[in-house]
């Protein structure tokens, strides 16, 4: 199984920096490797819980505080609800429109410009993986 097998490395990594690997954790990070895109901690609680009912919430939430800590998630903020996490392996920026709501993943690369010009003028290193970009979409830009 594809999610079972990308899980081996992070359990061994989680491992080795001396973390506990439980029935739970292992549950949670399958089904968050399962999960295409970006999810809140409470959905992913919802997903594994119909997996495994006994899961609580901060168990979620601390085994993904220690899975950041490893580098392996990152969570981001995307509007004013809840942050999201997404694998941290899979680096992008986000755009939010603010007409829809719609989100629109972008490379790093991106904010080469804004970044040189930041760091050059200001002595500030751009970080922009933590709060998503607001804007208007395409769609809602055009719209009268
Ligand atoms: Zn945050
Ligand atoms: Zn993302
Ligand atoms: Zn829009």
């Amino acid at each position: 199984m594809l999610v079972r097998e990308k899980a081996e490395p992070i359990l061994a990594l989680l491992r080795a920096r001396g973390g506990r690997v439980t029935t739970s954790r292992r549950a949670i990070l399958e089904t968050l490797l399962g999960v295409a895109g970006h999810v809140t901690a409470e959905a992913l609680t919802a997903r594994v819980q119909a997996v495994q009912p006994d899961v609580h919430e901060s168990t979620v939430y601390r085994f993904l505080d220690e899975l950041e800590r490893l580098g392996v998630v990152d969570h981001v903020h995307l509007g004013h609800g809840p942050a999201v996490y997404h694998l941290a392996a899979d680096a992008h920026h986000h755009l939010v429109c603010d007409g829809c709501g719609a989100v629109e993943e972008v490379p790093d690369e991106v904010f080469a410009d804004l970044r040189g010009r930041l760091q050059a003028e200001f002595g500030f290193a751009l970080q922009p993986r933590h709060f998503a970009v607001t804007g208007h979409c395409r769609a809602c830009a055009m719209r009268p």
